[in-house]
């Protein structure tokens, strides 16, 4: 995937995420003077959300489809691919995991009483887990697509992606389509992202008019269990696997990381810190090259834990405030859902809030929940990403660890970052 072609260029002007900021805002407001009358201004929210949910089924499968193929090296590398891939799924499972117990624990979403529109779907449509596992298999990939079968669709990308890696020179062609429109739907997708001040103004003042400024608790309630998952993930599941299965030391570890998560902090896009990851990796973890420049670039495309995490939360946070009960079916549903998605999200700014909306369509979950989480999406995305580049860089590091691949006096050496 190209990194420029998916982030918007610097130009003058507010940034995207200031606009988004701002429409929330202004939304709050318009929604406190003009009450339940604010319901006026819900179409434009709609608009947004038909926006978005038009992009699920393709942007998935086609992103999907070339990430598995650009797993090709994992059959040259072998062991190496394996065990980076046991690796970042495993943890994104863990962080999903904290994710779902944080927000069960704290619920952040209680108490808002959010209605579910007449028609919309709610939790209790979702098929119990053991059927959703026997259908996993499409009998017909087409319907799939057009019905927009979430996990059958990922099931069928997984399979033509290794189908097209093992063909080899002939899939060439084939791959390269999906490779191109893989790019338009980011483009599409970033297209999407500029209706999304607006949106979120005609959502909030909708969700504000109608249920009072009360929804403001929950959300710094929902930003701060995402913050606490995020240094827990880093502190004690990055750090217990850096010192437990790698005998390293976390501190290291958490210098090493330092710079790329400040740079992930800042830009939110995993795919665009790429660069300083790579570099913080062999020079202040002293993994090798050569593990660095495979383990890491197919990281920052499959590995989201940060990504996962903030879904997990969000997905629960959601059912809470739609007052939805969500069976153990649903949460293996949300553990899975998210986990697969965690393949095909982008590194790139937002692209977790379009995949949220794949997690609650899965689980039968009002996607209309989006507008409450879209308003601060940004400051979730700052933590997310740069738990999902520290999640990068301990996975090179324990790789390049058993690999013989990783240089101890480099990685033990007082670090420059003070
Ligand atoms: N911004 C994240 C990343 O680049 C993806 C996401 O939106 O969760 O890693």
């Amino acid at each position: 995937m190209s990194i420029s072609q998916a982030q918007s260029p610097a130009k003058p002007g507010l940034a995207l995420w200031h606009k988004i900021l701002i429409g929330m805002v202004l939304g709050v407001i318009a929604g406190a003077i003009l009450g339940p009358n604010a319901e006026v201004l819900k179409p434009i929210g709609t608009l947004f959300i038909n926006a978005i949910k038009m992009l699920i089924v393709p942007l998935i499968f086609c992103s999907l489809v070339v990430g598995v193929t650009s797993l090709e090296d994992t059959r040259k590398m072998g062991r190496i691919g394996m065990k980076s891939v046991a690796l970042y799924l495993g943890t994104t499972a863990v962080a999903i995991t904290i994710g779902l117990t944080l927000a069960a624990v704290f619920m952040p979403g209680a108490g808002l009483n959010m209605a579910v529109e007449a028609g919309a779907a709610t939790g209790k449509d979702a098929p119990p887990l053991v059927q959703t596992l026997l259908n996993i298999i499409p009998k017909n990939p087409i319907n799939a697509l057009a019905s927009g079968n979430i996990l059958q669709i990922i099931a069928f990308a997984i399979g033509l992606g290794i189908a097209l890696t093992l063909v080899g020179e002939k899939a060439k062609p084939a791959i390269a389509v999906f490779d191109s429109l893989a790019e338009a739907m980011y483009k599409l997708t970033e297209m999407v992202m500029k209706l999304a001040p607006y949106g979120v103004f005609g959502l909030m003042a909708w969700v504000a008019g109608k249920y009072g400024l009360e929804i403001l608790l929950p959300l710094i309630k929902l930003v701060a269990l995402v913050y606490i998952g995020c240094i827990l993930h880093v502190v004690v599941v990055y750090s217990g696997i850096i010192t437990t299965i790698g005998g390293l030391s976390p501190v290291r570890y958490l210098k090493g990381v330092l710079n790329p998560a400040a740079v992930a902090f800042t830009t939110t896009s995993s795919s665009g810190t790429l660069p300083a990851t790579i570099k913080a990796a062999r020079e202040e973890l002293g993994v090798s090259k050569g593990i660095s420049s495979f383990v890491l670039p197919l990281g920052a495309t499959i590995n989201m834990d940060g990504t996962a995490l903030y879904q997990g939360v969000c997905a629960l946070f959601i059912a809470q405030a739609f007052g939805i009960d969500l069976t153990t079916s649903d949460y293996l549903l949300i553990i899975m859902t998210s986990t697969l998605a965690s393949i095909g999200t982008a590194g790139v700014p937002g692209a977790g809030l379009i995949m949220l909306s794949l997690v609650l369509t899965t689980v039968g979950l009002p996607i209309e929940g989006l507008a409450i989480v879209a308003g601060i999406d940004r400051i979730l995305d700052m933590a997310r990403t740069s738990v999902n580049v520290c999640g990068d860089m301990m996975v090179s590091a324990i790789v390049g660890k058993s690999e013989g691949e990783l240089d101890t006096a480099i990685y033990n050496k007082e670090s420059r970052i003070s």
